[in-house]
């Protein structure tokens, strides 16, 4: 057992509720359960009864749950009491419990002590946290298939190629004698290369899926009056920003959201990009560019009836010169032109009507097919996090590296030990022995 302290911590949200529930996890919680229920209890039954103080007066009383180690979340005792959901009957609970010895827990420390007990690997205790941060359903669902390890079975078996790469390799440095077949750097060649096409489809799969729990930032920027607060009502489908036919009426940054294909597209409207008369003014023409430039995409918003002006490609050149941008023609119901969506000089440009909806659709699905990886499918997609793209990246370097050094043995040998490194890191496995159990397993040494 990796932890010897008992932590103690309100699983539900705080605040009132018809119910709320305090969890413990310890190494041993039969005194806890004697202390605060007054007996034991059975394991994995629901048992109602009552929660008691140190003068063994009932507190509250509510269902209690006892999950025996190793057989629970965190892969210790793990005992659920649950209570009625006021504020104070809580409190008195877990001070309870903390007079009995437990700790208040540290964020994410039941998760914590579940990849201590192997109950699950990192990637799976991360894509707990991914599914409870969840705001759409494509992206809880592409969380729940990282929990349930999909991720972590990907990456096991790129692993598991890698380490019959390396055995085959390593023993052809600790047996020099031995010959060494001819076809085997080209079978090394292509086994790297199948390697680094799996590393590729899972960090694309990765991808997406991070796009499902990231969203897409974007931002609306354009001089005042080209119906920046009217598209981003439009594209939302509620009345978030005032429109009005004065120019500079937004001055601080109205943001709205909306779902396409289970991704949240998060929209930033922002003051007129103009010279500020006012304090107050110029505060807001900051922030425009700041949302602008933190944003996966920017809306350059310009009116279709005086058509690209001399401002309007000042504004573009001040968007980062690599940021994704749509160029957007905005009151097409006035100058006559048919709704669309073309590839122009200055990038995507997409013809729209905020006041009629007219076109608004190809807008949606241009933010969309900007930020989303080609080919992405959404269906089947798992979440990763930064830290494991990354791992992956590193990975495929290595490998990359080692398809230049397959006649230096030991340097190879190397570039792989530095893949299977990486990878490890991903589910948290450190294995550095494991190499050496797979080699004598797999080779019959005294042979
Ligand atoms: P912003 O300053 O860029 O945020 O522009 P607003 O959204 O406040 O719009 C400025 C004015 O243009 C308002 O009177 C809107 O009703 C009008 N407007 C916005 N979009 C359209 C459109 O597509 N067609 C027409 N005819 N008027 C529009």
């Amino acid at each position: 057992m990796a932890e010897a302290d008992v932590i103690a911590a309100l699983a539900t949200a705080s605040g009132r509720s018809a119910v709320g529930i305090i969890r413990l996890s310890g190494p041993d919680l039969i005194p806890f359960m004697i202390g605060l229920l007054g007996r034991q209890i059975p394991p994995r039954h629901a048992v109602l009864t009552d929660f008691l103080d140190a003068g063994r007066e009932a507190v509250d009383s509510g269902l209690a749950l006892f999950f025996p180690r190793p057989h629970s979340y965190t892969g210790e005792d793990v005992l659920e009491l649950q209570a009625h959901g006021g504020p104070a009957v809580l409190q008195l609970l877990l001070r309870r419990c903390v007079n009995l010895g437990a700790r208040l827990a540290q964020p994410g420390e039941f998760t914590r002590r579940a990849f201590l007990n192997d109950k699950m690997d990192l990637a799976q205790a991360e894509s707990v946290a991914d599914l409870i941060e969840a705001g759409s359903e494509a992206a809880a669902r592409a969380a729940v298939r990282s929990l349930k390890g999909e991720l972590s079975s990907e990456v096991r078996a790129l692993t598991s190629e890698l380490v019959t790469l390396r055995t085959w390799v390593e023993a052809s440095i600790d047996f020099p004698d031995e010959d060494v077949d001819p076809g085997d750097q080209e079978k090394w060649r292509e086994s790297l290369e199948t390697l680094r096409q799996d590393i590729e489809r899972i960090k694309r799969t990765a991808a997406s899926g991070n796009l499902l729990r990231d969203g897409i930032e974007v931002a609306l920027v354009g001089r005042p009056n080209v119906g920046k607060s009217s598209l981003l009502n439009r594209l939302a489908g509620e009345e978030l920003a005032i429109v009005t036919p004065i120019p500079g009426t937004t001055r601080d940054t109205v943001k709205g959201e909306f779902l396409f294909q289970g991704v949240t597209i998060r929209l930033t409207d922002t003051a007129g990009l103009r010279d500020a008369r006012d304090a107050v003014e110029r505060i807001g023409i900051e922030r425009t560019w700041r949302a602008a430039r933190a944003s996966d995409v920017a809306l350059l918003v310009i009116d279709a009836t005086t058509g690209r002006t001399a401002e309007d490609e000042m504004i573009g050149r001040e968007l980062s010169p690599g940021a994704k941008r749509i160029s957007v023609f905005n009151k097409i119901d006035l100058s006559g032109v048919a709704p669309g969506r073309r590839r122009g000089e200055g990038g995507l440009e997409v013809q729209v009507s905020a006041l009629t909806g007219a076109g608004i659709d190809f807008l949606r699905r241009a933010i969309f097919d900007e930020v989303a990886p080609e080919g992405l499918d959404l269906e089947g997609v798992f979440l990763a996090r930064e830290r494991h793209i990354d791992a992956l990246s590193r990975a495929a370097g290595h490998l990359e590296r080692g398809s230049e050094h397959l006649a230096r043995l030991e340097v190879f040998a190397e570039d792989l030990r530095l893949a299977q490194r990486d990878l490890s890191e991903i589910t948290g496995e450190v294995s550095a022995d494991d190499l050496l159990g797979e080699i004598f397993s797999r080779f019959c040494i005294g042979k």
